[in-house]
């Protein structure tokens, strides 16, 4: 069976693939002739994972799936969230967006956020939406040079490293994409 992932990011193609049965093969966004970029102009993370799958399924007629991932701080109802590539602006700097993201948080006690992955996977005109989700907290200055986005301000429930301080496959192990994608390798596994 081909499955097109809605990316052209070849490391979570590759990594994806690797953890699928070889029945199932991984089709990128550039193997299948698309090359244009996809919106993703819902305001939710769930929204545009739908958003990007249907894209695909609806213009291309094929099975396929998409992720969306987002940072939410509970003391900023539950910002960046869907924002969090470009919460200080469409530079889509780690750096500037974890700035913004401390000096929002410099006066709150509340330190509570959560990272989460939501895949929605198109097959055979059914749609099904898998969802991982990390508890942890932000502290106030960055630690760390592994990892990527906001990892160096995140640690996780039960941690006393940040995300950046983690291996990949430490992090990996407990991280809202590695549980979204177990799921969808679970589901996808069964068929
Ligand atoms: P995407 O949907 O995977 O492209 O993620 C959107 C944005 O969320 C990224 O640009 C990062 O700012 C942030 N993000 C996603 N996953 C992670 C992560 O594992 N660690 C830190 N930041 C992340």
């Amino acid at each position: 069976m081909k499955l097109v992932f809605a990316s052209n990011n070849q490391n979570k193609i590759k990594e994806i693939q690797s953890l699928l049965p070889d029945t199932i093969q991984i089709l990128s966004l550039e193997a299948i002739g698309c090359h244009e970029e996809i919106p993703e102009t819902a305001n939710t993370i769930e929204g545009n994972a739908i958003l990007k799958a249907n894209y695909v399924s609806e213009k291309y007629g094929y099975n396929c799936f998409a992720d969306d991932t987002g940072l939410e701080v509970e003391a900023l109802n539950g910002e960046p969230g869907v924002f969090s590539a470009r919460y200080a602006g469409e530079q889509k700097d780690a750096s500037d967006n974890m700035d913004k993201l401390l000096d929002n948080l410099k006066d709150k006690t509340n330190r509570k956020a959560n990272f989460k992955t939501v895949i929605c996977l198109n097959l055979n005109g059914e749609q099904y939406l898998f969802t991982g989700i990390i508890n942890g907290k932000i502290i106030t200055k960055k630690i760390g040079t592994n990892g990527f986005g906001y990892d160096p301000i995140f640690i996780a429930d039960g941690y006393t490293k940040t995300f950046a301080e983690l291996t990949l496959q430490e992090k990996s192990a407990i991280s809202h994409r590695g549980l979204a994608v177990k799921q969808l390798v679970d589901f996808c596994s069964k068929l």
